[in-house]
Formats: C-alpha cells, structure tokens, sequence
C-alpha cells in the first residue's frame, strides 16, 4: 500500500485523510521521530503504513504547520533546462548532458512557507522533487528506480539577478538564497502515484496559470537523472533531485515574482505546495 509522509514539529509522521499519525509512537519506538532516520528503513515503514486503517491518529492536519518531508539531505541537486519547452524559452541550446547545479540544503523550507526574497528578479520554478532512498554508487538505469524513496513537490526559486551577475552564470548561489527551496507538502511513496513517469505539474501565481507540462517531457528522465549523478557523487539516503522546470518562468514573460505573491505548485497524485512571497531586504546595497 503506499503511504504519505509529513514533517509535523520535526517529527516523522505518516498522514492520511486529513490526519497524522506519528511514526515513534506507532512504532513503538522502533522508527523516527526524525524524519531523516525514517528513510533508511523503507520497508519497515511500508509494512508499519499497513496498520494505519485501525491506527488511532495523533491529531488533525488541519492544526499543524508542516515542515519540508525532507529536513536535511546530505545534497540537494538541480538538473537545469531540462524541459525543451524551458530551453527554448530560455534561448539555451538543450544539453547534451544533465545540466546540473547544487542547491544548499539550507535553503529548504516547508510546503506553506514564506518566500523570502532579496531582489525584484526572483522567479518561481515549478518541479517534481526526486528523494533518494538506497545510496548507492553506479547505479544502473534499470535499477534507479529501485533507490527512490518517493516523490514531493517542489520550487526551485531563482534570483536572476544573483544567478546572472557573472558569466558564466552562478547556478548554485542565485537558486539557494534561505527559503528558497519550498518542499513538500508531503513524500510521497512510488506506488501511490498514477504514473510514475508521467505526472502533471502546475504553476499558478495568484491564481493566474504560468506553467503546465508533464514529466513525461523530462529531457533526462528519472532513472538518468539517479544512474548519471551516482556514477559522478554516491548517492545519500535523503538526497533530492529537483528534476528541472517546464516553461513559463516568469523571467521569460517579464512576470518575476513580487511581495505578496501568492506561488502554487501542484503535481498530480504528489501534492500541492503554496508559498507566499515576501519581498525583503536587498541582498546587495
Ligand atoms: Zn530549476
């Protein structure tokens, strides 16, 4: 059976028809609370899920805050331009291999989390986030699904300003200013989604539609995407992979993001993420 999983206070709980259900105390003890140990132990936790029906819940959904599923991977990547549609918009020749950048760990944040951001050239990256179960070292294509943990949404915000201050571009630094990588609302396991190469995600910004495409369109699909980056860096239980946007950016319509803003992304049978905007302090003065 598949299963769900929030962050609720920094404890590992699995959620279900609007309540929660706290892995340590239904376990016994055996799992969690951090939700960071929880992922090395995925058949434990599937075979715990199995209890859930006749669980008692630890509390409603509805009276918690949550947090990123995912508190703190060893590494969080970006895979850039890997959507044709993006690359064009872009004015980017398609990569011939996985563009790939880093995202600082750090700048994580929970699925209803303020936005913070320090420039008026911030963008919204609508994408499916990959979450790493098994580590592992040159795994093969055919085998990558196998070191998936599950699925979450994510945004991958951008300062353009930051990120093409130099040439060539500093990926890395413009795409992990604090509270730029909102995650969530919760991981999602493999098989509780409809197709798991073929999921529709969405962007909307105060309610206006600004990106809908499929993952099915991924230039370097998931299983690539796990194979390439094991073969260059082994792969860490926790690890994310932002597996790159579709088009609409908001860089390439003159539609950057600005106080007040309203940033929904939703992936299907995944979740939906929303994430206000709050513009802040200049980064540089
Ligand atoms: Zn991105």
């Amino acid at each position: 059976m598949g299963f769900r999983l929030g962050n609720i206070d920094g404890r590992a709980a699995f959620v279900l028809d609007g309540h929660y259900f706290d892995i340590a105390k239904l376990s016994g003890g055996h799992l969690g609370p951090d939700p960071m140990e929880v992922l090395l132990s995925p058949v434990a936790v599937a075979r715990l899920s199995d209890l859930l029906p006749n669980a008692s819940p630890t509390g409603a959904l509805g009276d918690v805050t949550l947090g990123p599923p995912v508190p703190r991977p060893q590494k969080a990547f970006g895979i850039g331009l890997n959507y044709k549609t993006h690359a064009i918009e872009a004015g980017m020749d398609l990569p011939a291999e996985p563009l790939v950048f880093a995202k600082f760990p750090s700048c994580l944040a929970g699925p209803t989390a303020t936005v913070e951001i320090r420039s008026d050239f911030c963008d919204y990256e609508g994408e499916l986030v990959v979450v790493i179960g098994e580590g592992g070292k040159d795994i093969a294509v055919a085998d990558a699904w196998n070191h998936v943990f599950g699925l979450t949404v994510g945004q991958d915000i951008s300062d353009r300003q930051a990120q093409f201050a130099t040439k060539p571009p500093q990926f890395g630094l413009g795409k992990s200013f604090d509270t730029f990588g909102p995650i969530g609302p919760f991981l999602v396991s493999v098989d509780s989604v409809p197709d798991r190469d073929a999921l529709e995600l969405t962007t909307l910004v105060n309610g206006e539609e600004r990106q809908r495409d499929t993952t099915a369109n991924l230039i370097f699909d998931i299983p690539t995407l796990v194979s390439y980056l094991s073969h260059i860096t082994t792969l860490t239980t926790g690890d994310l992979i932002f597996t790159g946007t579709p088009e609409g950016i908001g860089f390439a319509q003159n539609k950057l993001l600005a106080d007040g803003d309203i940033i929904t992304t939703t992936i299907e049978g995944v979740g939906k993420i929303v994430n206000p905007v709050k513009r802040v302090s200049d980064y540089r003065d």
